[in-house]
Parts: C-alpha cells; sequence; structure tokens
C-alpha cells in the first residue's frame, strides 16, 4: 500500500498517519519529522532547513526532494509507505510520479483531511502549548497556512485528475477519523 496524506497543519494529519502506518504495517515517513530530527541533530541538512521552517516557510523542492528519494530507497519501503508531509507542492508531486515510476510502483490513494480554518486556529493554539513547538506560534501558524492554501492545495486538483482523491472529515475524535479514513481507504484500494 502505497498512499500520501493531505491536511493543513493542524489537522491531525501526524496522529492519523502513525495510526494507518502501524495498522498496514508500512513505514510512516514524515518529512516534518525528519528534518526536525536533523535540526536536533545539528546534521548540514537540519542547517539547511532550520530558517525555512522557523518561518513556517517551505524548504526548496530539490532538497526534500533528494532527502525522499534517499528514504524510498530503504528496503522497509518494499510493501509501500505512507507520506506525511509530502509532497506539498506540484513540483514535489511530479517528482515523486518520476521516483515512483522508475521504480515500477505507483501510489494506491491520497487521503485528504479536511477541516475548517476556525476549528483549525484552536487546534493549533493547544498543540502550540502542549509541544511547545518553535513553529507554532500565531504569526507562523498563519503563514503556514497561507503556504498550505498557496502552494499545496493545488495538489488536490493534481490528485484529483490522477482519481486518486478520498475526503476525510477530519472534525471529531482521533478514533472516530480513523475509523472514517480507514473506510474510506478499504472502498479506494478495492475500487
Ligand atoms: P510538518 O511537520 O510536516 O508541518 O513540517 C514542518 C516544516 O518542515 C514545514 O513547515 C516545512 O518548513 C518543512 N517541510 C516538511 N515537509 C516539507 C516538504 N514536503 N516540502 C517543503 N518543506 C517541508
Amino acid at each position: 500500500m502505497r498512499l500520501v496524506l493531505l491536511g493543513p497543519p493542524g489537522a491531525g494529519k501526524g496522529t492519523q498517519a502513525e495510526l494507518l502506518a502501524q495498522r498496514h504495517h508500512i513505514p510512516h515517513i514524515a518529512t516534518g519529522d525528519i528534518f526536525r530530527e536533523n535540526v536536533k541533530g545539528g546534521t548540514a541538512l537540519g542547517e539547511e532547513a532550520r530558517a525555512y521552517m522557523d518561518r513556517g516557510d517551505l524548504v526548496p523542492d530539490d532538497v526534500v526532494n533528494r532527502m525522499v528519494a534517499d528514504r524510498l530507497d530503504r528496503d522497509d519501503t518494499a510493501s509501500g509507505f505512507l507520506l506525511d508531509g509530502y509532497p506539498r507542492t506540484v513540483a514535489q508531486a511530479e517528482e515523486l510520479d518520476r521516483l515512483l515510476g522508475a521504480r515500477g510502483v505507483a501510489l494506491d490513494a491520497v487521503l485528504r483531511f479536511v477541516i475548517d480554518e476556525d476549528e483549525l486556529v484552536r487546534r493549533i493554539a493547544a498543540r502550540s502549548a502542549e509541544e511547545g513547538r518553535s513553529d507554532d506560534g500565531e504569526e507562523v501558524h498563519r503563514n503556514r497556512l497561507e503556504v498550505y492554501r498557496e502552494q499545496t492545495a493545488p495538489l488536490e486538483e493534481y490528485y484529483a485528475a490522477q482519481g486518486l482523491l478520498h475526503d476525510i472529515d477530519a472534525v471529531g475524535s482521533v478514533e472516530d477519523v480513523n475509523a472514517r479514513a480507514e473506510a474510506e481507504l478499504a472502498s479506494a484500494v478495492k475500487s
């Protein structure tokens, strides 16, 4: 199973990604997590990414694409993977199609977590307080939403045109949203 998750920052995508990945025994590949590990570890990649992340801007496509290509070359992706936070631009989606095509495989489904903006602003304020994430200040979050609308939302069209896009209502408990995602996935992968 090869999956991509889409949804604005704060939609609960990371939590859902973990549950789906566990259930289907596929690695959860979260580009944001990989960047944060690199920042923490003081690597060259982390140094390169940090300023973009602190502003809530996207790290340049070529940097992210190279990182994902390396990650997809690891053996644990042989039976599938779940991408969380990638692709985030149409150029990244095109590169992903190329990467997968070169490996003779394709995506099975793209799940989009749908939520309105008022709810997002509430959630992000709560998460910021809990985790102390440096990129979740109000200003930065507003920028992250703006970046999502401008650069990532066009991917919805891109994947809808390929017949891969499936909407999941992201409002509700973790368990309810997970159940919706599993149901949607079951029908998506069957059809
Ligand atoms: P996330 O945890 O997915 O919200 O990612 C945190 C930050 O990492 C983002 O705000 C970006 O600065 C960077 N990042 C993660 N994934 C990508 C991506 N696919 N393209 C560009 N930047 C990314």
